[in-house]
């Protein structure tokens, strides 16, 4: 698989795989991204070239069971990628219609580059060699480029080649979705636009989004150009002759603009004007492999273990991050859509999974983290105006955001088993507002931007402070307060078994996530200058009494619990039916997906104690022992030592991991009770994208929210790193089997080297103006200023 750790290969090539190493390497820059398709095929069944930009939305009606649903799809832009050839008269070269005597497929992580080479015999027997490498550029956001070098091994002819802007394209990459319209762009310009330049202009149907795109394609040596085009697709033909033995060098570059970009006038001047300034792809790739150097730098993460691909399979989960959200994020209105800009799988949706990313952004590159939060708080009118119509007060996030934050969840769900259309409650995942406003503080925690907080992050966390206390009831019976009619991160448990209620009852992920949120509330406005609190405070109209309701019901919010100190998932789940898990594994084999499974049976996963992922589970997954303990002694529940490993070890026998992030959070809450365990998890955890363990789902798009979560096992999961009450904590615990963990993470301007040990902890501040930070080390708090390094454990263990 690799060459050092950096460079994902494969050795042969599989059509079954195509889609699937499509996704895997797919290149981007955060402003877009094009998969990994071979430049020369178009959508088929083995091959799917997809170009998405960060925020490039379209929504469409479709007729589906009967009735009209809208859907907002991230739309595949056209495929700036595509370049064909053919020798003399024959076929256009494809790959399953010759003989291949070589293959090799890199995706070289370390300076962002996919290689192709190939040596092939064609059916006149002739002797071909083609060795392409591409570039999404990591510094210049608009630029792309592809290298090509067709060698004839053992002939001499004529060899045509076709350069292409292909705008005949539609959103076909998910199967499931194949009954909803397809159909996002209409063609507005296609025309030749120089001797060796064509230029396409499309705009998305709904959103009125044009897309600009130029091609510039330089030929070694050719005799002939040839415009070729239609209202959607600029082409130029190229006519060149090839002796025995000699090699035919094809440069494609292009830049890809779109109306909403910043400092352009229209975006096909400035698509044109960027490419007639792009320099060669040689240089192009060496301010590209910059770029990526300095991203290197600060999220790399070394490791010494047995184990043989880990390092390389983190990396490319650093990687896909960053293609997903770069430091061009800064400057765009976008979210992080759940599968990165690599496929159309949740249509580009963005849900909750930014809880597993930001971490990861924060200790890196913060600056990502907080253009981020800006997404969701230009979207806070929306929530404003969702909490109003669902009869809350304050702001409610949908469950799954696009373009305006409007709820864009699916109101029917397809079984692909069953072919049948259900209704899809899982909208009703009101946990996004809390995993928001925990993001915030999360951010604030570790940067103390302040004038964030003042400015954006309080205002949505008193929002949705606000929402939490408005949605939940009081049970005059019980004293205790309550939220009904939620649906948890466990998507298999979206209704009530016996009568068919949307909803769930005290979901105890909720209900506890809603009395942080209340609570924290607090702190954010004494975090607040005096003269912002009271600015907010008049703006909001946030009365005292408002603030003693929320102390209220953060204090006696509900938790249900059953037997033995169990945490029910909810009201009602202990009255649940076992399921034969052991049943189910022999007759179907792979489970992740229960609910299909079931749905096609004629049953129901509502029914049973099976879980998606085990969200009781998501507490001690965001929160200390300690700080549970301080959470649970507040809402007046004990919380006996036992509390974790129990919980996490009956919620964890009930998990079909039919979410990826489930093995992630499985893997953390176990690291500190059960480290071999924790590792076997996370060592799963690192396969669900590479070796597609979930059944096929990555060929529609990565599982980011898994591959930051994966990371961040390592980064805090195994160091136990916390950032809490202005102390950065590290309480290593590192599975027996890496040796060593090495790491350079930021927090409060301070740039620090970590190195982790089984007996050892090293911290280095490297030079900088900021102020010291406290260090808190196992129990014990010391200072580290710049430039200084602390050692700890080497007398004594840690
Ligand atoms: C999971 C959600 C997640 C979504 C997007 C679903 O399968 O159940 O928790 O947010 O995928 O990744």
């Amino acid at each position: 698989m690799s060459a050092g750790g950096w460079v994902l290969e494969y050795r042969e090539f599989l059509p079954r795989e195509e889609r699937l190493r499509e996704a895997l390497c797919t290149l981007g820059n955060g402003y877009f991204a094009t998969r990994g398709a071979a430049p020369e095929a178009v959508a088929c069944e083995t091959h799917y070239p997809g170009t998405y930009l960060a925020g490039g939305y379209d929504r469409q009606s479709s007729e589906i069971a009967g009735r009209v649903v809208e859907n907002e799809d991230l739309v595949n832009a056209p495929n700036w990628l595509a370049l064909g050839f053919r020798i003399g008269e024959s076929p256009w070269f494809d790959l399953k219609a010759v003989e291949l005597l070589e293959y090799r497929q890199g995706l070289d992580l370390k300076c962002g580059l996919l290689e192709r080479a190939v040596l092939f015999r064609d059916a006149a027997g002739r002797h071909t060699r083609l060795a392409q490498r591409r570039l999404v550029h990591m510094g210049e956001p608009h630029l792309a480029a592809l290298e090509t070098v067709i060698t004839a091994e053992d002939w001499s002819g004529p060899l045509e080649i076709r350069s292409a802007l292909d705008g005949r394209v539609e959103n076909a990459g998910v199967a499931r979705y194949r009954d909803l319209a397809r159909r996002h762009l209409e063609p507005l310009e296609a025309r030749r636009a120089g001797d060796d330049m064509v230029f396409l202009k499309v705009r998305t149907l709904q959103s009125r989004l044009e897309i600009a795109q130029a091609a510039r394609t330089r030929v070694s040596s050719t005799s002939e150009v040839r415009y070729v085009g239609e209202a959607d697709y600029a082409a130029l033909d190229f006519n060149a002759s090839l002796a025995q033995g000699e090699a035919l060098r094809i440069e494609k570059t292009v830049s890809l603009f779109t109306s909403r970009d910043r400092a352009i006038s229209e975006c096909g001047e400035a698509a044109r004007a960027e490419l007639v300034r792009a320099p060669d792809f040689a240089a192009l790739a060496a301010s590209h492999a910059l770029a990526w150097e300095q991203l290197w730098r600060r999220f790399d993460l070394e490791l010494q273990n047995e184990a043989g691909d880990t390092q390389l399979i983190l990396r490319l989960h650093l990687f896909h991050l960053l293609q997903t959200a770069s430091p061009h994020a800064i400057d765009l209105d976008a979210g992080v859509p759940a599968r990165g800009l690599h496929g159309e799988a949740y249509r580009g949706h963005v849900f909750w999974d930014e809880l597993f990313i930001f971490p990861l952004l924060s200790l890196r590159l913060p600056e990502i983290t907080r253009a981020l939060l800006l997404y969701r708080h230009r979207r806070l009118p929306e929530a404003r105006a969702n909490a109003r119509a669902a009869g809350y007060r304050g702001a409610m996030y949908p469950w799954q955001s696009g373009s305006s934050g409007r709820e864009e969840s699916q109101q029917l769900h397809l079984n692909p088993r069953s072919g049948r259309w259900s209704a899809d409650h899982t909208r009703l995942q009101r946990h996004v507002n809390a995993a928001i406003a925990h993001n915030v503080w999360q951010y604030y925690q570790v940067t103390h931007d302040l004038e964030f907080m003042a400015f954006f992050g309080a205002e949505m966390f008193l929002e949705i402070a606000r929402f939490w206390a408005s949605i939940a009831t009081c049970n005059e019976t019980l004293g205790r307060y309550e939220i009904l009619g939620v649906v948890g991160p466990d998507e298999f448990h979206t209704a009530d078994p016996d009568t068919g209620r949307p909803g769930l009852d005290n979901h105890a992920y909720t209900n506890v996530m809603a009395a942080w949120v209340l609570c924290r509330a607090f702190d954010v406005l004494g975090a607040l200058p005096e003269e912002r609190r009271r600015e907010l405070r008049e703006t909001l109209a946030l009365e005292d009494e408002e603030l003693e309701r929320w102390r209220e019901v953060s204090r006696k919010m509900r938790v249900v619990f059953h037997a033995g100190g169990i945490i029910s998932q909810f009201e009602g789940y202990e009255k649940l039916a076992e399921l034969d898990w052991e049943a189910y594994r022999g007759k179907y084999g792979d489970i992740h997906r229960l609910d299909r499974i079931l749905e096609a049976e004629g049953d129901d996963v509502n029914r049973y104690k099976a879980a998606k992922q085990a969200d009781v589970l998501m507490l001690f997954y965001l929160f200390s022992a300690e700080e549970l303990e301080e959470l649970f002694e507040g809402l007046g529940y004990p919380f006996p030592a036992d509390t974790i490993p129990k919980n996490v070890a009956y919620y964890a026998a009930r998990a079909s991991h039919g979410s990826t992030l489930s093995r992630v959070v499985d893997s953390w809450v176990l690291a500190r009770s059960d480290r071999a365990g924790s590792w076997r998890v996370f060592l799963e955890a690192l396969q669900s994208d590479v070796a597609d363990i979930q059944g096929g789902t990555t060929a529609e798009g990565i599982h980011l929210g898994a591959m930051a979560g994966t990371v961040d096992l390592l980064q805090r999961g195994y160091t136990g790193l916390v950032t809490r009450g202005d102390t950065l904590w590290l309480n290593p615990r590192l599975p027996e089997e890496l040796r060593c963990l090495r790491m350079t993470i930021r927090y409060r301007g301070l740039a620090l080297d970590v190195e982790v040990r089984h007996e050892a902890l090293q911290v280095h501040a490297r030079a900088s103006n900021a102020a010291p930070i406290a260090l808190g080390v196992v129990d014990a708090v010391h200072t580290l200023k710049a430039g200084e390094t602390r050692r700890f454990g080497e007398r004594s263990p840690l």
